[in-house]
């Protein structure tokens, strides 16, 4: 599908607005959506005279999936131990290994990625990733990349290895320490200097690193200030990693744009945050999964931590969704779900009481939202990017298709389809197929 204009007609469209599915057609132009409208067929238009058609009877169309809560740089193998695979692999090869998580991620229909830190303090590869990607060099989604994560000493992140190894960034411990609101100031300064997207900070302990509390408190006020200010004196967003209640709070005031996990939310914090349009950032899957794996998981004292954790993030999920807060898609995707099996957090949503309908918008309108990039992503409208996928069967009926790789028949990004699956289910990738090759996929 190269440049120029193509008419899809006869899907059933989700486009991500809020409005209920419908029959519908829509024509791209070149990068973009050029017109979306009801009905099996757009007709004869003059604008749109000498455009390939390609029918789409029996399909689904809903704009690409965002995931706001991936990792990238983190091993390949659910087995292995994070910390140690760090340590053992070199920036380069850690390099190739995001850029091919980044790939799963897309052919698993997740044409957005945010990469919530984890990456080597001065060679971050989520920045390496989307400069390849953007260079056509290899084929992965949309990074939106952090460049790693800033911690206070000692802070979520920064205790993940033992001390003496903070002398050697380059091993990719995946956060910075600063400290102080001077400190927290420069590291912001210098992850926008390694090419960060946005700003990833933990303002309180968590379930991964060893020795923190979910809710021991991360950085001062002064210095959340200082992070906040600075980030979005250069139009970055900021993300902060919260569990604890009280930790939440601080980023609440100091302004941050999404909360991740947020697992310890109470009412009148979810109000606020509603007020100010900060968004949650779900993360449902990771501690079940990990209590899943039960004494089988590498890492004992996380899993004594997911079990204090996942029961109230399902809670906060009700109270932020109770409260008007935006809820946007993440999945914290490495060991416990692994990049390209994103779409499982979709059914974890719906399982614990949101339609398909809900989990497909915090997925797309509100996961675009959330990240800022509203104006060209999220939802499958005239003037936006076309980045789209050709779902076989409902999934608004049902969500768990989305699971199976099998059923994206095509997964379009800014109106170049990257992969196809043809009806046996062969996966074939390309930088942009041509139309033909669409069609005869998707018609057998
Ligand atoms: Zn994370």
């Amino acid at each position: 599908m190269s440049d120029g204009k193509v008419l899809f007609e006869n899907a059933l469209l989700f486009d991500g607005t809020g409005s209920e599915p419908f029959v519908g057609s829509f024509g791209v132009d070149g990068a973009a959506v050029g017109v979306v409208e009801e009905g099996p067929s757009l007709g004869e238009r003059e604008e749109w005279r000498g455009a390939e058609r390609v029918d789409l009877k029996g399909y689904t169309v809903i704009p690409g999936l965002i995931d706001c809560h991936v990792h990238l740089t983190s091993p390949w193998n659910s087995g292995d131990h994070e910390p140690y695979w760090k340590l053992v692999t070199s920036p380069s090869l850690k390099a190739l290994t995001t850029a091919a998580n980044a790939n799963r991620c897309l052919r698993a229909g997740f044409t957005t990625v945010r990469n919530c830190g984890g990456t080597s303090w001065n060679l971050p590869e989520d920045v390496a990733a989307r400069q390849a990607i953007g260079a056509g060099l290899c084929i992965g989604p949309r990074i939106w990349a952090s460049a790693g994560g800033i911690s206070m000493t000692g802070g979520h992140g920064d205790r993940a290895y033992p001390a003496y190894m903070i002398a050697h960034p380059e091993l990719g411990c995946g956060v910075v320490a600063a400290d102080g609101p001077d400190g927290c100031l420069k590291a912001v300064r210098e992850r926008i200097k390694y090419g960060a997207d946005f700003i990833k900070i933990y303002t309180t302990g968590g379930v991964s690193t060893p020795g923190d509390g979910p809710c021991a408190e991360n950085f001062t006020l002064q210095e959340l200030r200082a992070i906040v200010s600075e980030a979005h004196l250069h139009g970055k967003r900021v993300a902060t990693h919260a569990q604890g209640l009280a930790g939440i709070r601080n980023a609440v005031e100091a302004g941050v744009d999404t909360v991740e996990h947020g697992s310890f939310l109470d009412e009148e914090t979810a109000s606020i945050m509603a007020e100010k349009g900060i968004a949650l950032v779900t993360t449902l899957r990771v501690f079940t999964a990990i209590l899943e794996r039960g004494a089988g998981y590498p890492n004992p004292e996380a899993l004594a931590k997911a079990m204090l954790v996942a029961e109230k993030q399902q809670q906060a999920l009700k109270i932020a969704r109770a409260g008007g807060v935006t809820i946007a898609f993440g999945t914290d995707s490495s060991q416990s779900i692994p990049n390209g099996k994103n779409a499982v957090e979709l059914t974890s949503l719906v399982k614990l009481g949101f339609s398909p309908r809900e989990a497909l918008l915090m997925a797309t309108r509100d996961a675009a939202r959330a990240l800022g990039l509203d104006d060209g992503l999220g939802t499958l409208v005239p003037g936006k990017s076309a980045d789209f996928l050709v779902v076989r069967g409902n999934p608004l009926e049902d969500i768990t298709l989305l699971e199976d790789e099998k059923n994206i028949r095509a997964v379009v990004l800014g109106g170049k389809a990257k992969i196809m699956r043809d009806e046996a289910g062969e996966e074939h990738q390309s930088q942009a197929f041509s139309v033909r090759a669409l069609s005869r996929a998707l018609m057998g």
